[in-house]
């Protein structure tokens, strides 16, 4: 699965990005990613962008493509400790869903073991199914409390 390293490369390009040109979490954002298992909410970074970008890489482009991951719909990635928001996006429940997947990347231990497995179960279930994606909308949040 030659794809997984083209995948890695692209993960953690992008999540400099939102290191270099995004914010930490607030004092309430933090609380809140302590709340959905999140270990170090202060090395967590919101970038908030007009839209978020399939990568250019071909190989990956065809796999989004092909599972309908990143449409003109999407509202939030992230990217290990780096979370891409979509401009007038940002509430608490995106943010709680997306800062589980920080949880989820923290748990796998590394960008290649998170990402293995989180395209292997996009490949196997899709997009909406993904057990990733079914625990972080399991983790969403209306509020702070
Ligand atoms: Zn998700």
């Amino acid at each position: 699965m030659l794809f997984i390293a083209a995948a890695v490369h692209w993960f953690e390009q992008q999540q400099q990005i939102i290191f270099n040109q995004g914010r930490l979490l607030t004092a309430d954002e933090q609380q809140l990613a302590a709340l959905v298992g999140v270990a170090n909410p202060e090395r967590v970074y919101v970038y908030e962008v007009a839209s978020i970008k399939r990568p250019e890489e071909p190989e990956l482009a065809s796999l989004c493509e092909q599972f309908g991951f990143l449409t003109e719909d999407t509202i939030g990635l992230t990217l290990g400790y780096g979370i891409y928001i979509k401009q007038g996006y940002l509430t608490t429940r995106l943010l709680s869903h997306e800062l589980r997947h920080v949880y989820q990347y923290e748990q796998a231990g590394s960008t290649e073991a998170f990402l293995t497995r989180y395209i292997g179960e996009i490949m196997q279930f899709g997009y909406f199914n993904a057990p990733y994606e079914i625990d972080a909308r399991a983790h969403e949040k209306d509020s702070m409390l």
